[in-house]
């Protein structure tokens, strides 16, 4: 989590909504949300992420967009799921 890139221009925001962490490109978002995701998601963002960020900060593959798009609908299901709960 804290290993002083947090300035670096290629830092991004968690994308877990309302998180402010801000994480290394190469990393999906902070690692407290990172765990939250179904382990099924976290290894197709594992797996689609790693062969170009390494090289290519701004290309994402199809592969990860398509796994970032369904880790946001779990996101979105799970929120929902948790206001729901509490209400
Ligand atoms: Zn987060």
């Amino acid at each position: 989590m804290a290993n002083g890139a947090r300035n670096s221009a290629h830092d991004h925001q968690c994308p877990w909504p309302g998180c402010p962490k801000h994480v290394s490109p190469r990393l999906w978002g902070c690692r407290f949300h990172y765990f939250k995701l179904p382990a099924e998601i976290r290894k197709r963002i594992f797996d689609a992420r790693f062969p170009w960020s390494i090289e290519r900060e701004d290309t994402p593959s199809m592969e990860y967009r398509a796994a970032l798009n369904d880790a946001a609908r779990w996101i979105a299901a799970y929120i929902a799921d948790d206001a729901a709960t509490h209400r």
